[in-house]
């Protein structure tokens, strides 16, 4: 019964509705996609809801969601969700199959638009819905994505160690002590002339980082975006590790970042975006000297940053 609690329990909206309306549009946002203090948020409010909880039903509602593993899915029925989890900007769902010796894992990727919510039994899917799973305590998890650029995969353990993606991705930046993580990033950066960010962006260095974690973290490290990853010595690696996982860490405890149409599990919008001090706000004044805010593409993506802060 756990699952109609949200509807049970309206404080949850109340609650967002004040930080939606304080949702500040960023002047220039360009692409948004969840990252990784989003997705954690969203595995963190959707597992309480459906943890335990066993499959009945799964409905493909449009196919192009269903990247691999539709062969699959009459495995699902039955099946208990043993833990909702991250990895990298993925959330997965593992799961105790009743056919399978194996657990079978669902990775979804969120994309632009891609989003989680429960509903009650009975709840017709909505427009953009993508992928229904009915649950067997009376509850249907909805995959929602307005764009249809999200995806859903289905694979044995095995699998999921052969997908490319999954295997390509570099280290996770929280859950280790920033003085390895600066090592990491060190090793990674040396002799490269491409631009710190480009790599700081790049999933095989670091998972999880996208955009706005980018800008804020070499904003909060004082290093150029535009700077050779090569020229940073191991001293401002370790200052970047440590202002990425500050800047990670306070962003899931404010529940991530609400541009556009990102809300977690529970329908709330995050928080983190008001306390930006550099992402989408080309132009405006440094939080810290007063200087105008300058713009860059890096790596194709919108870029800025201080001048005077960031060397
Ligand atoms: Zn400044």
């Amino acid at each position: 019964m756990r699952i109609f609690l949200l509807y049970a329990d309206d404080a949850s909206y109340i609650f967002c509705i004040p930080l939606f309306f304080a949702f500040r549009q960023p002047c220039s946002p360009g692409i948004f996609m969840p990252e990784l203090p989003e997705v954690e948020t969203i595995a963190r409010t959707l597992a309480p809801q459906i943890a335990d909880c066993r499959i009945s039903r799964v409905s493909v509602l449009h196919p192009k969601v269903l990247q691999a593993g539709a062969e699959r899915l009459p495995e699902l029925a039955g099946a208990r969700i043993a833990r909702v989890f991250r990895r990298a900007k993925l959330l997965l769902l593992e799961l105790e199959s009743a056919v399978t010796a194996q657990p079978l894992l669902l990775a979804f990727h969120l994309k632009m638009t891609g989003r989680f919510f429960v509903h009650p039994a009975g709840t017709p899917p909505e427009k953009h819905t993508r992928l229904v799973f009915d649950l067997e305590e009376g509850g249907r998890v909805f995959f929602d994505d307005m764009r249809t650029f999200g995806y859903c995969r289905v694979m044995l353990p095995r699998e999921l160690d052969q997908w490319a993606f999954w295997s390509s991705l570099g280290p996770e930046p929280l859950g280790l002590p920033a003085a390895e993580l600066g090592r990491i990033l060190h090793s990674a950066f040396c002799g490269r002339k491409a631009a710190v960010k480009g790599l700081l962006l790049d999933q095989r260095v670091v998972a999880g980082v996208g955009n706005i974690y980018a800008d804020e973290s070499l904003f909060r490290a004082g290093i150029s975006p535009l700077l050779p990853a090569g020229e940073l010595s191991a001293t401002r690696c370790l200052a970047l590790a440590g202002a990425l996982q500050e800047i990670l860490e306070q962003s899931i405890r404010e529940c991530g970042s609400s541009i556009r149409d990102y809300r977690d599990a529970l329908g709330n919008a995050g928080a983190f975006q008001n306390t930006f001090a550099v992402y989408g706000r080309k132009g405006e004044s440094c939080r810290k000297c007063g200087a105008a805010l300058e713009h860059a593409r890096v790596a194709g993506r919108s870029t800025v940053y201080c001048p005077h802060c960031q060397i």
